[in-house]
């Protein structure tokens, strides 16, 4: 029996997005499955300041929605569901979703990461009474309050100077003496007067009663550790892939979906994109790109399933 669509995308940030639009303008009958809003991760950008050809202030939020019109426009269909489970059987792909089963002969996997928790003691307690991982989404909560950023990648570094555009007490640890962002980002954050920046140092615990109070630091060339009042604590220390639908596909040593450059996983027709996939650059432009290359290979094999192919 022939499946219900051609393609299936599980995922609809960035890379789902871009990989949608490629396979519906392709007239492959696409259907992207996304639990949330699209947009993914991106959906928090405040400005998205280096996809190429963009320029201006541009939100996360109207960049997605244009991607995803994109895509929509070309005939590509959209359910918001949770995606269960991902079976192969001969040359057809069964998923399971919390709205029901569908079917392809092609799969691509753009389920993105999450973000990592510190596991110290109040972090848990305190998310969202003063603990969050989204300076867009909870920042304007804390405005003029004194706001503590935990982390050294971009993100961190991103979200500190947006959260310096609210408040001129932001205080940003970093576990090392310097930070791993980008140059550009980590510059920005460096000579910005509202942030006070304390590298060496780890955040041991978040206090309060209702919300958050106090934070203890330890001073980790000093040995030092010590108590201060904080209103808000933003932590950005990394992702976490969400690979659950693909317990038995190989992983890199953090966790993330080994694909080769056509981005085909070891299982023949499922693909993976974006924050999910082992790359050494998570950028929105990373994922679109990844999006279109999965999708031209998916057709390829689509069509060779089909008899089609051009030889
Ligand atoms: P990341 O690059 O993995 O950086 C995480 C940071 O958190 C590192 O500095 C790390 O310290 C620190 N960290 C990790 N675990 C920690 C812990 N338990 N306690 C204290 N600190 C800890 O993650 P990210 O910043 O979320 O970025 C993820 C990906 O998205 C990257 O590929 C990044 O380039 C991309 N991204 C790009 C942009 C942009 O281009 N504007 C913005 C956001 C994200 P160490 O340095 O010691 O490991």
């Amino acid at each position: 029996m022939e499946p219900d669509k051609d393609l299936i995308i599980i995922g609809a940030g960035p890379g789902g997005l871009a990989a949608a639009q490629y396979g519906a303008r392709a007239n492959l009958k696409v259907l992207v499955i996304e639990e949330m809003a699209p947009g993914g991760q991106a959906l928090v950008i405040d400005d998205l300041e280096n996809y190429p050809g963009v320029s201006g202030p541009v939100s996360g939020i109207d960049f997605c929605q244009v991607m995803e019109k994109q895509a929509h426009d070309f005939g590509a269909e959209f359910i918001t569901a949770t995606a269960r489970s991902i079976k192969k059987e001969n040359n057809t792909f069964h998923i399971e979703t919390s709205k029901g089963s569908f079917s392809s002969y092609a799969v691509i996997l753009s389920t993105g990461s999450k973000n990592k928790l510190l596991g110290i003691p109040g972090e848990k307690e305190f998310t969202g009474r003063g603990v969050s991982y989204c300076a867009t989404c909870d920042g304007p909560f804390f405005k003029n309050k004194k706001i503590l950023v935990v982390g050294g990648g971009d993100a961190a570094c991103d979200e500190a100077s947006y959260l310096s555009n609210l408040s001129d007490k932001i205080i940003m640890i970093h576990r090392r003496d310097r930070f791993r962002a980008q140059k550009a980002l980590a510059d920005r954050v460096l000579h910005n007067d509202n942030i006070e920046v304390r590298f060496n140092h780890i955040l041991k615990e978040i206090k309060g009663t209702m919300k958050v109070s106090t934070v203890l630091f330890e001073n980790t060339e000093t040995g030092e550790t010590y108590e201060e009042e904080v209103d808000a604590v933003f932590i950005f220390i990394g992702t976490m892939p969400q690979t659950a639908l693909v317990p038995d596909l190989p992983k890199d040593e953090a966790g993330y979906v080994i694909t080769n450059q056509r981005m085909e996983t070891e299982t023949k027709g499922l693909y993976a994109v974006g924050d999910v996939r082992a790359t050494p650059f998570r950028q929105v432009v990373v994922a679109a790109g990844e999006g279109a290359v999965a999708t031209h290979c998916a057709s390829q094999h689509i069509d060779d399933i089909k008899g089609m192919s051009y030889i």
